[in-house]
């Protein structure tokens, strides 16, 4: 019988939970969720917790931050000058930038405070913190292809 462990391509069901049972995401009706184990594609933690599992089963994980999105780094929230938002005419809270990371990466920021021409941005994860709560159903499993494993994800 085929279990989840790496190399095989799992599809699942998911509801993803905050501490206070709010639904934070959510795997649309009909259109599980496709991940190659053991290549990263997902947080290890509900990546870890699924191993050994069959088609059909039903798991309830819940992930510390450490093994989900990270904690909240306070290096990753800088205070910048409006100059460098080039040709952007408005900066205002809740917007979201693509910058450059400190090794050389594309990362995602969020303005999270505007003070004149000081702009704050946090770089965090917006889940970097938080404790997941996943309901889990394993819909399908199947070997990957060679291509697939080349790859390193789902085709
Ligand atoms: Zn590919």
């Amino acid at each position: 019988m085929t279990v989840v462990a790496d190399k095989i391509v799992v599809s699942i069901d998911y509801t993803l939970k905050d501490d206070s049972g709010s639904i934070l995401d959510q795997s649309p009706e009909g259109e599980p969720l496709r991940y190659l184990h053991g290549a990263h594609n997902i947080i290890p933690g509900l990546e870890n917790a699924l191993v050994g599992k069959a088609q059909g089963e039903s798991v309830a994980v819940v992930v510390e931050p450490e093994d989900g999105y990270g904690p909240v780094e306070e290096d990753f929230v800088q205070e910048v000058d409006k100059s460098i938002f080039e040709g952007v005419e408005e900066v205002n809270v809740g917007m979201a930038f693509e910058a450059m990371g400190p090794e050389g990466q594309s990362q995602r920021v969020m303005v999270t405070k505007v003070d004149g021409d000081k702009i704050t941005v946090d770089g965090n994860h917006p889940l970097a913190g938080a404790r997941l709560h996943f309901d889990v159903t394993i819909t399908e499993l199947r070997d990957a292809t060679p291509e697939e494993l080349d790859h390193g994800h789902v085709h």
